[in-house]
């Protein structure tokens, strides 16, 4: 068996920039950081090692116990920043940029009198954080959603993690059904993202199947598991190397690695570690036939020894 990489994968500038930040707190008691700081397990359980106090997703409407809170690298609203501030909240901010960016072309959008339309997954924080500005919106997750507004003048932005090809297939939809709209849009997936998925475009046409390393509530691991389902690509989703099963494998001659945005470094290594080793192990190339394989997000929900 032989294990290619995806050319481009795993951790991005604004996860990186977000845990660097985080790692400079001197008192990591005084600090609750606002949501997951980014969707991977074993960071979170670091960090709470490191004694943060931690938000849950659905939990950022309460006050924050402590004087200093940190927001991730999802960003949050406007008027979400506003209330920590009234609350005399220190906040220390660790929005990514092109997170920024989505917020400020959606706001844009909404001044030049448009009914905004986000293209993104409906309760995701970072779609969240963009909506809660907005006086007039639709978020849409897929072409179903899609319908005739009422308004003549649509802005479209999108959810940083949308795959490319999902986003063409919607503003199709969104232009046909509203024909006599005037509708301006601004692509806001971001850099990394488009170019891991660009990755895993090539990444697909060379192997059997593919390993795909991040967190469970990743929106943009999903997204890749998604896409190698999409081009017919058998994709395992797993958050560590415990989770590779050997029987997973039979049969498959070359497999591609891939991670998200928020998957570290030292996790990829260990899974491409075990790979290599059931690479040349005599398991593999044993067992014959395809064995029943766990559909993307049902891996095996082991404890990472890692974390
Ligand atoms: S996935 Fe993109 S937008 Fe999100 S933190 Fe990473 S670089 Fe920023």
């Amino acid at each position: 068996m032989k294990i290619i990489r995806a050319e481009e994968m795993g951790m991005c500038f604004g996860v990186r920039d977000a845990l660097q930040i985080a790692d400079q707190v001197n008192d990591p008691t005084q600090v609750t950081i606002h949501g997951e700081l980014v969707h991977n397990p074993r960071v979170i359980h670091q960090l709470d090692v490191a004694g943060f106090v931690q938000s849950s997703e659905t939990g950022r409407d309460a006050d924050p116990e402590t004087p200093v809170v940190l927001i991730t690298a999802h960003g949050v609203s406007n008027r979400e920043r506003e209330r920590l501030n009234s609350i005399g909240k220190q906040v220390i901010d660790t929005t990514c940029p092109l997170v920024r960016r989505a917020h400020d072309a959606a706001m844009q959008l909404a001044a030049e009198g448009r009914h905004v339309l986000l293209i993104g997954k409906p309760g995701h924080v970072e779609v969240q954080g963009i909506v809660e500005d907005l006086g007039s919106y639709d978020v849409v997750a897929d072409i179903k959603m899609v319908k005739q507004y009422e308004s003549k003048l649509l802005g479209i932005v999108c959810q940083t993690t949308m795959p490319s090809c999902l986003l063409a297939e919607i503003r199709e939809e969104i232009t046909a059904r509203n024909n006599e709209a005037d509708i301006k849009f601004v692509d806001t997936v971001c850099h990394p993202t488009k170019r891991r998925q660009a990755a895993m475009l090539d990444l697909v046409k060379r192997v059997d199947a593919v390993v795909v390393v991040g967190g469970r509530n990743s929106n943009n691991t999903r997204r890749l598991a998604d896409l190698c389902h999409q081009h017919g690509v058998p994709a395992l989703h797993v958050t560590c190397a415990d989770e590779l099963t050997d029987q997973w494998f039979a049969g498959f001659e070359v497999i591609g690695l891939t991670a998200g945005t928020s998957t570290l470094d030292s996790t990829i290594q260990a899974v491409e570690d075990r790979l290599e080793r059931l690479a040349s192990s005599d398991m593999v190339a044993k067992n014959s036939g395809y064995p029943s394989m766990p559909s993307v997000g049902q891996g095996v929900q082991a404890e990472c020894s890692e974390s």
